[in-house]
């Protein structure tokens, strides 16, 4: 198969990279911003229109992301551009004969509010998101929506992959806009070079959050497209165990040979939601022997490779 990966240089495209001569049949090609602009139709459609882009599969990563602090302060945009990139990805997907596919959601646009815990795949629209990022939330849940609805008119098998929080090389490690892992690297990496470095982390620490490491998700996200094991066109959830994110941040320090005793909090800034825990026995029933990176083994990677790609790295 011909597989097209929108998001070709993000944190999971480039974990998908580093696999692919595991999946040998199969030809991938990238997609990113320097050869496609997705939020525009005309470049999108000037893309896959021509006859050397013709593809069987998609996986759809592309999607305007960033941290709690980002998404505060740009809701418009977030908003506006995924639901520009997704619908015309899906309507190239259409027009081009595009049959199967794998389409990213996330854990961060389930309810705030839910009426249990945790969250399983049919409780995606149940309840508003938490307001701090309900423009991403509700373009990705517009994007369940619209998968759900070409498969039903078109035959098509779009799948909607349902993550946790991602982490791991190649991530964006903006202090400002980044998730909370690689922004907090960045800053205590920045801070440890000074003499009275200070580990400042934000919000109280009480927030639970599940954390992924990447190319854990990218393995999945392709068998779940290539194998034939996952039989059903149905969202499904990717996560690993819950921890709080003054647990994780102690995980971090340790990584960084930082003594957590120096560590402070800033209780000014934003705890984001609280609790958006989610539980993935779908995925087990056809993945039970899955072996997930520990977050341990895992930040410690992500800290390597920061260290060794600090003149590349996006941030
Ligand atoms: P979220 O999981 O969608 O809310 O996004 P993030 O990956 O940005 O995680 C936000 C959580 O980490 C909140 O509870 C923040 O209070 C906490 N946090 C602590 N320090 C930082 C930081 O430097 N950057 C970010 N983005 N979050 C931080």
């Amino acid at each position: 198969m011909r597989i097209v990966v929108t998001g070709g240089n993000g944190l999971v495209g480039s974990s998908i990279k580093n696999i692919i001569q595991n999946y040998p049949e199969h030809e991938f090609v990238f997609l990113t911003r320097d050869n496609c602009e997705l939020t525009s139709l005309m470049h999108v459609i000037s893309f896959f229109s021509k006859p050397e882009n013709r593809f069987d599969y998609i996986i759809h990563l592309a999607a305007k992301v960033g941290g709690l602090f980002m998404n505060l302060d740009s809701n418009v945009e977030m908003f506006s551009d995924n639901i520009k990139i997704n619908e015309n990805i899906l309507v190239a997907c259409k027009q081009y004969g595009i049959k199967r596919g794998i389409f990213c959601l996330s854990s961060c646009i389930y309810p705030c509010n839910p009426s249990r815990f945790p969250m399983d795949e049919t409780m995606i629209h149940e309840s508003p998101p938490h307001p701090s990022n309900e423009g991403y939330a509700y373009a990705k849940r517009m994007l369940e929506l619209q998968c759900r609805q070409y498969n039903k008119a078109y035959g098509t098998e779009y799948i909607c992959v349902i993550p946790v929080n991602l982490y791991g090389p190649h991530d964006n490690f903006s202090i400002k806009n980044g998730h909370v892992i690689p922004a907090i690297m960045n800053r205590f990496h920045g801070e440890k070079a000074k003499k009275d470095g200070k580990f400042t982390v934000y919000g109280t620490g009480k927030p639970y959050r599940q954390f992924l490491y990447a190319p854990d998700f990218a393995k999945i996200m392709c068998d779940i497209l290539l194998d034939g094991k996952y039989d059903n066109t149905e969202p499904v959830i990717c996560c690993n165990n819950e921890t709080t994110i003054k647990a994780m941040v102690d995980n971090i320090a340790t990584a960084m040979d930082i003594p957590q005793n120096k560590l402070e909090w800033d209780t000014s800034k934003s705890d984001g939601c609280m609790k958006k825990t989610v539980h993935n026995s779908k995925l087990c029933t056809y993945y039970p022997d899955f072996k997930f990176t520990s977050l341990q083994e895992g930040l410690r990677t992500t800290y390597n490779w920061f260290c060794d790609n600090q003149e590349t790295l996006r941030q």
